[in-house]
């Protein structure tokens, strides 16, 4: 029986390693540090990389059904500490119960599900003359770095499909939050040969250096488009393959035939879940003017039924900001909106602690070019603003560096389905948001991204195709 809560130490090539430098994990619900965990050194990351080199070999000629059984008990074993993991994510993360199950839960059956897929060789041609197939065959080492709002689905997501199609990995969580992540490393050891799967803790100074290594083939990215440009940057210098997931700033668009109650609260947790730290989140809603008013206040009525406050807490709806440089990030963006003199409906001051709490805020109709609206908030600070004409609401919600997600709400279906195919988004939901599946390709357009994970688009992500052609006559000299 594995222990969370205690003793938390990298993978490397199938052992538990520490280091004697250290990253402190907070507890954004009250501030404590709840441990320090290792942080990775060079000569930890050449180790890792060289273990996963290793391990390659064995690991790619195995048959498929054999690492497609392994990846599946690897969701088994996360199931089996289901409950020790969604404390320990509320613990590190900050999240409230029913979004720390939304997690654990997705992580089980993503590794459940992805363990079914597979890529199957494409036969071109077949003729009397040659026989071309086209077989997808993996990469190497995967360097795979993740962010702190869903630390161990985003982890998942990349763990799955990399060691499906016969690659190993180098994993780094966020140095926010590794906990969940260094626990997973230890657990999968009972399942996966040394080396297939290394898990490393470490700064922002360990991503760049993962970037830069020589030995790895693929670098996939969930984090800020700040990052994925450094990331872009840092593969050309030898071409790394890369999958990166963004930042979003998504338009939630809201047709004039909608109940507003009803559209009220989808449209509130579709903007609030997991306290808005989502980089799927609606992040500027377009309530068309006739009603715009009746929204607006089914809005204001339900955001204070709704309780922030610590996540570990029974009936806490949204937990904390996860960090404290997100908290002064949006702590600045809503001083930078109160200078606007636009109405506040709600919210609007953080607290003073101890705990990064702000709490939902909206704000009425701030202009167009203002931070609140252009910028990706990444906190509980969403602004309503009017529209009456569909040409001018679309030309505004395009006109962004983002293009991750979008929603459009209507009792007309049809109607809302000829607006989505104007969005210039990855995913555009129809009267409902955040629907993902291990089936279900999920990538980012513009700046939002590049390449798409799960489905077998994401699976092919980490393979690359090769082309064997066989002419037929034996050639006889
Ligand atoms: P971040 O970019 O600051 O950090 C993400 C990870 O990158 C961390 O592990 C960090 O240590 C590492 N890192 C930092 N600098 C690096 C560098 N130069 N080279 C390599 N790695 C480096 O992002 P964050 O603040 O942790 O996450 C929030 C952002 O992630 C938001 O913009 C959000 O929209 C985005 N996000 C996107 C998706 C998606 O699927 N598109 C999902 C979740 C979050």
């Amino acid at each position: 029986m594995t222990d969370l809560f205690n003793d938390y130490r990298m993978t490397i090539d199938g052992e538990l390693v520490d280091s004697p430098d250290r990253i402190d994990v907070i507890n954004p619900a009250n501030e404590q540090v709840i441990c320090t965990v290792p942080a990775a050194s060079e000569d930890d990351l050449d180790r890792a990389v060289a273990a996963a080199k290793h391990a390659f070999h064995d690991w790619r000629a195995l048959p498929l059904g054999e690492r497609q059984r392994m990846v599946s008990a690897l969701g088994d074993a996360i199931d089996a500490y289901a409950e020790d993991f969604m404390r320990l994510l509320t613990m590190e993360q900050g999240k409230a119960r029913a979004g720390a199950e939304w997690e654990i839960g997705g992580s089980v059956a993503w590794c459940r599900a992805i363990a079914e897929q597979s890529l199957e060789p494409d036969l071109v041609e077949d003729g009397p003359e040659r026989r071309v197939e086209t077989l997808r065959v993996p990469l190497g080492v995967v360097g795979a770095i993740t962010p702190w709002n869903f630390p161990l689905l985003l982890a998942v997501w990349k763990i799955a499909p990399a060691l499906v199609t016969g690659n190993t990995m180098v994993l780094k969580p966020s140095p926010y939050t590794p906990l969940c992540t260094l626990k997973l490393g230890e657990i999968a050891q009972g399942i996966l040969p040394a080396g297939v799967l290394n898990i490393l803790s470490g700064n922002d100074a360990l991503g760049a250096a993962i970037t830069a290594h020589p030995d790895i083939a693929k670098i996939s990215f969930t984090g800020s488009t700040a990052t994925g440009r450094k990331i872009m940057a840092a593969a050309s210098g030898d071409l790394k393959r890369i999958t990166l997931e963004l930042g979003g700033n998504d338009p939630a668009i809201v047709l004039p035939d909608v109940d507003p109650q009803q559209v009220a609260q989808d449209i509130f947790w579709a903007a609030f879940q997991n306290s808005a730290q989502f980089c799927v989140a609606a992040k500027r809603v377009y309530i068309h003017e006739d009603v715009y008013d009746a929204v607006r206040d089914a809005l204001v009525a339900y955001s204070a039924k709704v309780k922030v406050g610590d996540g570990s807490q029974q009936g806490t709806d949204l937990g904390p900001i996860q960090n404290k440089m997100q908290f002064e990030k949006v702590k600045d963006l809503l001083a930078d909106t109160a200078a606007l003199g636009v109405p506040v409906l709600t919210g609007g001051a953080a607290s003073q602690g101890p705990g990064y709490f702000i709490p939902v805020t909206l704000i009425d109709n701030p202009p167009e070019d203002s931070r609140v609206v252009r910028e990706e908030a990444f906190g509980p600070v969403l602004p309503l603003l009017r529209f009456t004409d569909i040409d001018d609401v679309v030309q505004r919600a395009n006109d962004t560096e983002y293009g991750l997600a979008a929603s459009v709400w209507s009792a007309d279906t049809e109607k809302a389905r000829a607006i989505a195919g104007r969005i210039e988004a990855g995913t555009v939901w129809i009267n409902e948001v955040h629907i993902f599946g291990p089936h279900i390709a999920f990538g980012g357009h513009k700046q939002s991204g590049m390449g798409v994970e799960n489905a077998l688009e994401g699976l092919a992500e980490y393979t690359n195709p090769q082309t064997i052609i066989t002419r037929k006559h034996v050639l006889i000299t």
